[in-house]
């Protein structure tokens, strides 16, 4: 016998909020790059800092370069999400398009840190999936800061005495990678985004094929 037609409420699906936080220098931003590159169905979450730009960086691009006083006026006007002082710079999550992908259904890559992660966390707990990125040793973070040759002297020795503090966090990700195999790493990671999105609550359309599935009357 068929069972009676139920017209179950639609849930569409909510776009994934993928976290990313390290301390300086660990590789986020390389990993986070290299996904951005390989995965096109994940978006940036770009977010405005108070921060230099570094050479290598593009307005709008790598961030929104603000004022403090722009920075002030967006915070205190309630467009961030989240927003946190880091080494001394303001950083924060412009509000609307991350509202906008989610509603859409479309993921996004956030590279924030643990006060960010900590943020979203308490507002979109069901959206949150959080990855914190640890070096091999302490020595090669320092390495890593250096080759990286973007910041001087005085803002790698302060990015190094804040990096023990952000270790400590570690435990509070659903997820931990040590970044010493650059490939290694990143292969985890799209392990993780490939399973996180295979999650039952955020299948759309299952209610609709289930359904179909048990209405269905083999033949033979
Ligand atoms: P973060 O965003 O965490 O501050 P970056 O992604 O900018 O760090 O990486 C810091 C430096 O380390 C960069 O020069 C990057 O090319 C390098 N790097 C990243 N991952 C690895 C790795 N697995 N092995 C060696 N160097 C790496
Ligand atoms: P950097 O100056 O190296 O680009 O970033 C410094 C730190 O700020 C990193 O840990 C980075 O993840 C974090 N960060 C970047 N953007 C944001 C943001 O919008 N919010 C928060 N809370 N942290 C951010």
């Amino acid at each position: 016998m068929k069972p009676a037609k139920s017209s179950p409420v639609q849930i569409a699906r909510r776009g994934l909020m993928l976290v990313i936080s390290s301390p300086s220098g660990a590789g986020k931003s390389t990993i986070a790059r290299t996904l951005l590159e390989t995965d096109k169905h994940i978006g940036l979450s770009v977010s405005v800092t108070t921060r230099q730009r570094r050479p290598s960086e593009v307005e709008g691009v790598h961030y929104h370069f603000k004022s403090v006083r722009e920075f002030e006026r967006l915070r205190d006007s309630d467009s961030l999400l989240e927003w946190a002082e880091v080494h001394g710079n303001f950083y924060g999550t412009p509000r609307e398009p991350v509202e906008q992908a989610m509603a859409e259904g479309r993921d996004m890559l956030f590279d924030i840190d643990w006060q960010g992660a900590q943020q979203l966390q308490e507002k979109m707990s069901a959206d949150v999936v959080s990855i914190f990125v640890l070096p091999p040793t302490m020595t090669e973070l320092q390495s890593r800061l250096h080759r990286r040759a973007e910041d001087s002297e005085e803002v790698i020795q302060t990015r190094l005495a804040n990096s023990r503090a952000e270790i400590g966090h570690w435990r509070e990700y659903d997820y931990v990678i040590v970044n010493d195999d650059l490939n290694t790493a990143f292969d985890a990671v799209q392990s993780i985004v490939k399973a996180e999105r295979l999650r039952r609550d955020r299948r759309h359309g299952m209610f609709d094929f289930v359904r179909e599935l048990l209405e269905e009357t083999p033949s033979l």
